[in-house]
């Protein structure tokens, strides 16, 4: 499975990006966060999924499926995800919590899933999950071929019946919210995971067979404004075994 983060910024953008990042990534003046599996399959479309097609030289008409993590408007551009729609030579299929009632769009097919709900397309197979956040939540356990990817973000901490859902799953790699720094103290702690909450949440998928004995533990969703810089982040997590994304990296699995 290749998984290409195309952002993984929090809703805190850089104004840079409107000027000297309009055309290239920068490690610090991250995108809106989405990610590209095997170059078909589309998590979350926000205000810039699409630039971060254009700039990476990728093929925006290869997706078939988008699955949405919620509807915040980092998470869910309606306009992107007409544009992508658009280019798409069949009908996208849009994946969403199923209490939501998103207004409808060209050339796109609706498929709303419940919670624990498992679906499958000729791509993947995912079950979507319960997340801890606002704007009808979902996260995804995504399987390819045997290869188990959970992608959590936005939410904090974990609800019982996902973290039941994901024992014993011993994904290959897990990406979370990491949208608060290495500090204590936030006040978003019903929302988002801190750095010190996902070292919690980590020693537990140890040792309840969450994570693979190899896999990745991947934080995505970073603000801007609450961390430090990319390079000394990813530098000393990286110590813990942590991978910091960035825009523009590719993970193989
Ligand atoms: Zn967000
Ligand atoms: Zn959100």
């Amino acid at each position: 499975m290749n998984i290409r983060f195309l952002g993984t910024g929090a809703a805190d953008f850089s104004p840079l990006l409107e000027t000297e990042f309009k055309n290239k990534l920068d490690n610090n003046a991250r995108r809106s966060s989405a990610i590209l599996i095997d170059e078909t399959v589309l998590i979350d479309c926000g205000p810039h999924t699409l630039d971060s097609f254009r700039i990476q030289g990728l093929d925006c008409t290869k997706v078939t499926d988008l699955l949405l993590t919620h509807f915040h408007d980092d998470h869910y551009d309606r306009n992107n995800i007409a544009k992508l729609a658009k280019y798409c030579p069949h009908p996208l299929r849009m994946w969403y919590h199923a209490d939501a009632s998103p207004e409808p769009i060209e050339n796109v097919e609706f498929h709303p899933v419940k919670p624990l709900e498992t679906f499958k397309t000729d791509k993947f197979q995912a079950v979507a999950l319960s997340a801890n956040h606002t704007e009808f939540p979902l996260h995804y356990d995504i399987e390819i071929g045997g290869v188990k990817l959970f992608y959590g973000c936005d939410g904090a901490w974990l609800l019982n019946d996902t973290f039941y859902a994901m024992m014993h799953r011993e994904y290959q790699c897990i990406i979370l919210d990491g949208t608060v720094g290495d500090y204590n103290g936030d006040y978003r702690l019903g929302e988002h995971n801190s750095i010190p909450m996902i070292r919690l949440m980590a020693e537990s998928f140890r040792t309840q067979n969450v994570i693979a004995s190899n896999g990745i533990l991947c934080i995505s969703h970073l603000a801007r404004t609450l961390h430090k810089p990319h390079e000394e982040t990813a530098a000393s997590l990286a110590k813990e075994g942590f991978v910091i994304a960035y825009d523009g990296m590719m993970l193989t699995i």
